[in-house]
């Protein structure tokens, strides 16, 4: 298969960036709680069963750790969200690849004649 020229390549990329619905940067992940009180299920000696799951989004965004609570009937969408996210950080870099890559082939054309 011959290889798309670099420029419909990225214009590909660009309507598939547009096209991105809300996105979110991060990880999700679920943890369980001990809480206070002495008699709690949580805390039975030999089978406790601990309160959770419960699920965070944690991020760091310009240098800033963030950890946030997610709601059960939020999850869904947050995880749309995170995903969206990685997919837009892989049609970012594929558009440098491409941007990388037109530069080298200019090059390249220029120097039979240039002769750097
Ligand atoms: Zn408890």
């Amino acid at each position: 298969m011959k290889p798309q020229p670099l420029e419909r390549q990225i214009q590909r990329l660009k309507q598939q960036l547009t096209a991105l619905g809300p996105m979110h940067p991060g990880s999700l992940s679920q943890q369980y709680n001990v809480c206070g009180k002495p008699d709690c299920r949580c805390k039975d000696p030999r089978h406790p069963q601990k309160h959770g799951p419960y699920y965070q989004l944690s991020f760091s965004w310009r240098g800033k750790s963030t950890t946030r609570f997610v709601r059960p009937e939020q999850l869904r969408a947050m995880r749309q969200k995170v995903a969206r996210y990685q997919r837009f950080r892989e049609l970012v870099n594929a558009w440098v690849d491409l941007e990388v890559a037109r530069e080298q082939a200019e090059r390249t054309q220029e120097k039979p004649t240039g002769g750097n």
